[in-house]
């Protein structure tokens, strides 16, 4: 019997894997640390370089899982132990406790009558239920309950309303054992922690926040029809600043570029400038490293007239007169001037770090995963190096053909 391929990692280059893959008549097991696929993609408002939804790349992909049997998948599944060798590992899964198992139809009345609240997007804006749907585009489309905030049988209110049979508050959590020809390890990334770039002052004032939080902020007001406000105060901001390499290029925090910032900030100035007209947005920045079809988004960019770019450093972020807003110390490299100037909230272009698996495995002087240091453990896309979502699938792709050589 020919041994499986094992994905380590369900974001869209593991999928692209897993499909690619099976496409070619190989048997995979898929595994997501999370209660659903998708990665960080699945919770974008929309994606460069055509600013669609992400259900244009995702959906087609979701359709392709459940149309090939040769896939198995497993959430809320993280690698515990690897052992044996290329062509036969052994690998140790552990599984988390399922409250809400594959019964459940989705009809969402455990969290309408559920009591508690998980954490929201950013600080200010209100959380979802502790039962809830996942991600923005969940898959499986199943409820999840937050085992963090679940007060579980000393509520039990959920389980009163389920028709299904569908929720079980006892679940444990389980351990499998499978043995596998080869691994791609797609455990993609997360973003550099914000709060150690001490002078923008991520971790004292609300309406700082990363590029990540503020994605998440977009797809929840377009999710919700709303319109974006601030955390401090649900104002909607009259102007925001994009600060650019926040942390990145800077020997004291992440040394290289994470590739994708320029262009996430452009998409996020351009959606602005399409939702909000009214709304000045400015982004300060080293240089624009944009490659490809994304260079298109700042020719977009230079054509709006509440864009502006704005080549320099902030130096340091520091709260309004009487608390109200925020003040930056900008430099202005082409007018050689330095300003303080005021913004109602500001995005942090914050750099991309490599997940990492539980197991050690080989990294490189930036901590990314590296191809060809432990023989049939195959890394794939950003858990290598920060990259867009083209080049993650066109990398996910080449990690199949050589996960298929002999
Ligand atoms: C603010 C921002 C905006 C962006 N916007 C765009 C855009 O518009 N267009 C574009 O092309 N690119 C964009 N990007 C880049 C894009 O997010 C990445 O290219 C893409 O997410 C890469 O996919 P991935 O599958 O490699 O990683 P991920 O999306 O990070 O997926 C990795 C998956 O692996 C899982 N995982 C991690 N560790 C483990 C483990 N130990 N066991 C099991 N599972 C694990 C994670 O939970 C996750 O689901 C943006 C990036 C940022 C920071």
């Amino acid at each position: 019997m020919t041994l499986p391929t094992l994905i380590i990692g369900g974001g869209i280059s593991g999928i692209t894997a897993a499909v690619e893959l099976a496409e070619a008549g190989r048997e995979v097991v898929l595994i997501e640390k999370e209660p659903y696929l998708g990665g960080n993609v699945s919770g974008f408002n929309n994606y460069f370089p055509k600013l669609c939804p992400p259900a244009c790349g995702l959906e087609i992909n979701y359709r392709r899982i459940r149309s090939n049997s040769r896939i198995s998948y497993y959430t809320g599944a993280e690698v515990r132990d690897i052992s044996g060798s290329d062509g036969d590992f052994n690998v140790k899964i552990s599984l988390e406790a399922r409250l809400i198992n594959n019964r459940c139809t989705s009809c969402g009345k455990c969290s309408e009558v559920c009591p508690e609240t998980r954490p929201g997007v950013v600080g200010g804006y209100p959380g979802e239920k502790a039962a809830y749907v996942p991600g923005g585009l969940a898959f499986p489309l199943k409820y999840t309950i937050d085992e963090k905030v679940c007060k579980k049988e000393a509520c039990g209110k959920c389980l009163e309303v389920c028709d299904y049979d569908a929720i079980q508050l006892d679940a444990k959590p389980a351990e499998i054992e499978i043995k596998v020809k080869k691994i791609i390890v797609a455990t993609g990334w997360r973003l550099y922690d914000a709060s150690r770039i001490e002078n923008y002052r991520y971790s004292e004032e609300p309406d700082v926040v990363t590029n990540l939080e503020f994605e998440h902020l977009l797809a929840a007001c377009t999710r919700d029809h709303k319109r974006l406000t601030r955390p401090s105060d649900r104002e909607v901001p009259r102007n925001i600043a994009f600060i650019q390499c926040a942390g990145s290029r800077d020997h004291h925090h992440l040394p290289y570029c994470s590739a994708v910032c320029c262009s996430a900030s452009l998409k996020h100035a351009l959606t602005l400038a399409e939702g909000y007209p009214e709304m000045k947005t400015e982004i300060f920045y080293i240089d624009l490293r944009l490659t490809g079809r994304n260079e298109k988004l700042l020719n977009r960019a230079q054509e709006k007239s509440s864009i502006t770019l704005t080549k320099g450093k902030v130096g340091r972020i520091e709260p309004g007169s009487n608390g109200e807003g925020l003040v930056l110390e900008v430099e202005d490299i082409m007018a050689g001037t330095r300003r303080m100037e005021p913004y109602d909230m500001v995005v942090l272009a914050t750099g991309l770090v490599p997940n990492h698996l539980a197991v050690d495995m080989p990294v490189n002087d930036y901590g990314f995963y590296e191809p060809g240091r432990v023989a049939g453990i195959i890394p794939a896309a950003t858990c290598k190096r920060p990259m867009d979502v083209a080049s993650s699938v066109r990398d996910a792709t080449a990690a199949v053909l050589k996960a298929m050589q002999p």
